[in-house]
């Protein structure tokens, strides 16, 4: 299957949090936004009230990510199952092999991860930005032309600016929705959106830098209209 954008992140979630109007958007675009999931989420204590232990956990998740997909039209989401929490500990080659597998195999052309920083600096979010730009430059990726990291405290003081803003405001309806799917996350959710009635106008915008172009890093460090 061919799709030209695919995404890359840790947990059930992170696709949703940072990019859930994008994806819906590329989809209503007649694009087929797959995704690639490092690990399960069944760490922390979140979502264990509804689960017997963390592999019932991990099937929970798995479930309500099917749902979030539904709703941004995400065409696939493929989990590699690396213990979540725990994704910098692992072996980094096969971490990379398993991302380079993912690529080849839609022959992703446009693919999008976190910042080195992982955003908030989850050690899982470091090592899957990290992983995922490894495989980009592994040389077995040739489809891939352009790699974009989700905006993040230490880009932005860096000085990149994101190349892609997404307004989430049209399309609020939609992410909350792809949001509620990820039930067991509601605590944290709620945290960071509010009760996702109201538009959250602090979490308004879905921002990405474009860190690799052809072979050129940061390849340009202005703000360009939606794709
Ligand atoms: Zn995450």
């Amino acid at each position: 299957m061919v799709s030209r954008y695919g995404f890359s992140y840790a947990h059930p979630d992170d696709e949703t949090f940072l990019s859930g109007c994008l994806i819906r958007h590329l989809a209503d675009q007649g694009e087929a936004p797959v995704l690639l999931l490092a690990t399960c989420g069944e760490a922390g204590r979140q979502g264990l009230e509804r689960a017997k232990n963390r592999e019932e956990l991990a099937q929970l998740r798995e479930q309500e990510m099917e749902a979030a997909a539904e709703i941004l039209g995400i065409a696939k989401v493929e989990h590699l199952k690396w213990p979540d929490g725990q994704l910098d500990e692992v072996d980094f080659p096969t971490l990379v092999q398993g991302i380079v597998a993912f690529i080849q195999r839609h022959q992703i052309e446009i693919l999008f991860t976190f910042a080195e920083d992982g955003g908030n600096g989850h050690r899982d979010h470091i090592a899957i930005s990290k992983a995922t730009t490894a495989a980009v430059m592994s040389g077995e990726c040739p489809s891939v032309r352009e790699l974009y990291y989700t905006a993040s405290p230490l880009l932005r003081e860096q000085g990149y600016l994101p190349s892609i803003v997404i307004d989430t405001e049209p399309l609020w309806e939609v992410k909350a929705a792809a949001l509620r799917a990820h039930e067991t996350q509601h605590v944290t959710i709620g945290r960071y959106f509010g009760n996702l009635v109201d538009f959250p106008e602090e979490r308004r915008w879905e921002a990405f830098v474009l860190s690799w172009q052809d072979g050129v890093w940061w390849p340009k460090n202005n703000v360009e209209a939606t794709p």
